[in-house]
């Protein structure tokens, strides 16, 4: 078994730890990887976004299995390009991949398929945005159509903080061509869920459900971020809402697809905002794992991950992902004045003694040319800790977090505060 994951974050080295753990033996390579995933995988110096030199390596390799990790190398056509030299991928084609690289097309999708969705209108033009927005009621919410790296959509309090929005991405240019078409709509008010599933365009099999935390600081204050951290599994995803979930959200989105030739095959993403009587409203679509939730669900997966990774990117049916019970948090480590701007450079210790349970995935670091680990990036690692309870799992995640070293290192203590909340009589 030849296996290439694409990629270079803290989500590409727990897929690479994952698919270690079942292939033991197996061949495999990450590209370009970072220095958590040289210690599981052979690190390959290819760009995430390389396709021509992906596929190359792909061929001279004699790649079985290619799972990709980020968004943009999918909505670039890697996927379509390997599937077209007969290899088999996890993840969709272009078209597909378009359900996360354009909320226009994604709003559509879900109109047309009667998906529970914030209602929404879709703008290129600055006079006829501005006039709608004067007539919905407030709070609104203003996104740049295309991939911003997590970091388009804007939650605003009132028409006027969303006229200003609307007229820095119509207008100004902010966001750059992301931005050039716009969605605004309304604000839905419930629980943020993250839900996964492997599918092959037409059958599908969640991965466990999880919740992230967007906001730098704790108490879900300060900037957004491409993630704080993440925990899995979260108690409003009952039996019940993954059964609506199903039904009234991934099997008409997948039909969609397929009847407009777009079929999706990989992973399938909801952010869904879960209201009061457990309508799972969609709020966004990835066409891939979310980072940091990747580093939380993998981890709890003790089987079944290569088979329905293979199965998928064969287009057969996925079967059913071993779980073990428990939970697992994972804290991100981000380097001092993340998000804006990153410091890198500093020394990192991560202490040789940690406890079991604790699995530190690399997403900024760089080895230097002396040996040591520093800081490469906005968010340095991911700490996770899988424990029998979810209790155990956040101290020990916390526990950890604060062992590591590196000046200015930032985390979030309180990550799963929501699951500690609901399991905490009151
Ligand atoms: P998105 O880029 O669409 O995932 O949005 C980023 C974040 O903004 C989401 O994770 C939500 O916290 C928030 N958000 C986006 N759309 C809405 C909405 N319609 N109502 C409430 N919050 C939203």
């Amino acid at each position: 078994m030849r296996i290439l994951v694409v990629g270079g974050g803290g989500r590409e080295h727990a897929l690479c730890w994952a698919l270690r753990r079942e292939n033991p033996d197996g061949e495999i390579h990450c590209a370009p990887g970072n220095p958590g995933t040289g210690a599981v995988a052979h690190n390959l110096p290819i760009a995430a976004d390389d396709i021509d030199r992906l596929a190359d390596a792909a061929d001279m390799l004699g790649i079985d299995l290619t799972v990709v990790g980020p968004e943009v190398p999918l909505a670039m056509g890697l996927a379509d390009r390997l599937r077209a030299e007969g290899r088999a991928v996890l993840g969709p084609g272009a078209t597909a991949a378009s359900i996360e690289a354009s909320k226009a097309f994604a709003k559509d999708v879900m109109a047309a398929a009667g998906v529970p969705t914030a209602a929404s209108r879709t703008f290129t033009d600055a006079v006829e945005a501005l006039a709608w927005v004067d007539r919905q009621p407030e709070p609104l919410v203003v996104k740049a159509s295309g991939l911003a790296a997590g970091k388009g959509a804007v939650v605003c309090a009132t028409r006027a903080e969303a006229r200003e929005v609307v007229a820095a991405m119509l207008r100004d240019g902010k966001f750059g061509e992301a931005g050039r078409t716009v969605v605004v709509e309304a604000f839905l008010e419930g629980e943020e869920l993250s839900l996964m599933a492997l599918t092959n365009g037409t059958d599908l099999e969640f991965l466990p459900s999880a919740q992230d935390h967007k906001r730098l600081l704790e108490g879900d204050q300060g900037p957004n971020t491409g993630g704080m951290g993440a925990y899995s599994p979260v108690a409003v995803a009952t039996p019940a809402l993954l059964e609506r979930a199903r039904r009234e959200v991934y099997l008409p989105v997948l039909q969609e697809l397929r009847r407009r030739g777009a079929a999706f095959s990989g992973v399938l993403y909801a952010g869904l905002m879960v209201d009061h009587v457990g309508t799972p409203w969609v709020v966004e679509f990835n066409c891939r794992l979310g980072d940091p939730e990747a580093q939380a669900v993998l981890p709890l997966v003790t089987g079944g991950l290569t088979d329905a990774f293979r199965q998928v990117a064969r287009g057969e049916r996925p079967t059913a992902i071993r779980v073990r019970s428990g939970a697992a948090v994972t804290t991100v480590l981000a380097a001092q004045g993340y998000p804006d701007r990153p410091q890198r450079g500093a020394a990192i210790t991560i202490p040789g003694d940690l406890p079991p349970g604790v699995t530190v995935f690399h997403a900024g670091t760089t080895l230097d040319d002396a040996g040591m680990l520093r800081v490469a990036g906005g968010r340095v690692l991911n700490v996770t800790a899988v424990a029998p309870t979810f209790a155990e799992a956040q101290r020990m995640s916390r526990e950890a977090a604060e062992r590591i070293t590196f000046a200015g290192k930032t985390f979030r203590g309180d990550i799963g505060w929501r699951e500690a909340a609901r399991l905490t009589p009151v």
